[in-house]
């Protein structure tokens, strides 16, 4: 089996494997790292069929690159493709307003979607010589581990998490000879998730009570759905604003993904959805906590509520996502500071983190590998990779590089 990662070997982001085995030729995930302008995986080469593990960009907006250059039929579950839709159409939007290298068109984004074979959640499907299988990550939903059996069995993780959440049930292991796997939080482990959710709650409760506003900056995808599930009892008024709004639609549209999907449409129910400015205006007067993107607070309306809480030192932004070097919510949490519109600002409100991720921490990913107990790991999307090595030295380990190409027989 030859493998080469065309991106997000030894770095979280951008992830592109390919992998070449008897007669089948397969690309996982072609994603872009997504910095301004967004970097690119190593060129597309040419595949017969591409697995997508899951919507986020870092896993799926490099792909109409490759369908400006390449066919190949592409699979993904009903809930990863409605989800790309969205995302990839705001990319091209994005890459006009900004004025990035045009690197693919809607033709190529149409074509992405006509050559779509879309998988179930256990269900097995033949390639070739190859078989395919996708089983839920846990990560968001329509996030899949794709299991394969042609020379060995051998399956890709993509983003994984094990434990239940309000929006998804764990990842479990499945037997496999060679597991890739992500690997972002290897060398550190995260606060229990109930104490966080209480310890939010309770801030915003605080915040609100005396007389503040909370701004939520969540991700469209997973984390403002989650956000909303986990407020649903607390009796206060809350807007959502931003993308995550016809996320969630695609969430209720699309059955037999969500842990509770009763729940959940109960939870929407909850909130109001900003559709139109004369909604944000309102929403500045009358929220209690908005929810908005984006998550890393580069760009969206997040931006315009800050703006106009700035001043108000009893009202609270509260990040709740990893926040990526470089990126605003990146400096607010390190120097109190953020961009808007080219001017710095410096909030008097309230800051505060709460590790609410969608990442298995390390203590769960060394788990997962003894559960899975393949003969090989080959560790990907992660920088201190290592650290899940130094912890299994019984295990065998490979940590490839991006561009270089290895062989396991
Ligand atoms: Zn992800
Ligand atoms: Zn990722």
């Amino acid at each position: 089996m030859k493998i080469k990662f065309l991106g997000g070997a030894e770095e979280v982001g951008r992830l592109a494997i390919k992998i070449e085995d008897r007669d089948s030729k397969i690309m996982i995930d072609y994603g872009i790292e997504p910095e301004k302008p967004p970097e690119y995986p190593l060129p597309p080469e040419h595949v017969n069929d591409i697995f997508v593990t899951h919507a986020h960009l870092d896993h799926t907006g490099a792909l109409p690159v490759y369908y400006h250059s390449f066919k190949a039929n592409l699979h993904a579950t009903a809930m990863t493709a409605n989800s790309i839709k969205p995302i990839l159409n705001d990319s091209l939007k994005i890459m006009r307003l900004e004025n990035y290298t045009k690197v693919f068109n809607e033709d190529d984004v149409d074509n992405l979607f006509k050559s779509l074979v879309t998988s179930k959640y256990g269900e097995s499907m033949e390639v070739g010589s190859l078989t395919a299988i996708p089983y839920t990550a846990g990560h968001i939903p329509g996030s899949s581990m794709w299991w394969f059996q042609n020379s060995k069995s051998f399956m890709v993780t993509g983003d994984l998490y094990t434990k239940d959440t309000n929006l998804l049930s764990g990842a479990k292991p499945v037997k496999t000879d060679i597991l890739m796997m992500e690997s972002t939080y290897a060398g550190r482990d995260h606060e229990d998730r109930d104490e966080v959710i209480q310890r939010l709650k309770d801030s915003i409760k605080e915040v609100v009570e005396s007389g503040g506003k909370v701004i939520l900056p969540t991700f469209a995808i997973g984390r403002t759905q989650e956000m909303v599930m986990i407020l649903k009892d607390m009796n206060y008024t809350i807007y959502v604003d931003g993308m995550g709004n016809s996320i969630s639609r695609i969430y209720m549209e699309t059955p037999g993904f969500l842990r509770d999907p009763k729940l959940f449409r109960r939870s929407i129910g909850r909130v109001i959805q900003i559709r139109n400015n004369r909604m944000r205006k309102e929403a500045i007067e009358e929220a209690d906590v908005i929810i908005t993107t984006s998550g890393m607070l580069d760009g969206g309306p997040v931006l315009g509520y800050i703006d106009a809480y700035a001043q108000d030192s009893k009202s609270a932004i509260f990040l709740t996502g990893y926040q990526v070097q470089g990126t605003n919510g990146r400096s607010l949490l390190e120097n109190g500071t953020i961009q808007i519109a080219g001017a710095t600002i410096k909030p008097a409100m309230k800051i505060d983190f709460f590790d609410l991720s969608a990442h298995a921490g390390h203590s769960d990913l060394v788990k997962f590998i003894k559960d899975v107990d393949p003969e090989t790991i080959v560790l990907c999307h992660g920088d201190q990779r290592e650290k899940l090595q130094e912890s299994l030295p019984e295990y065998n380990f490979i940590l490839p590089y991006n561009g270089h190409e290895f062989e396991i027989n």
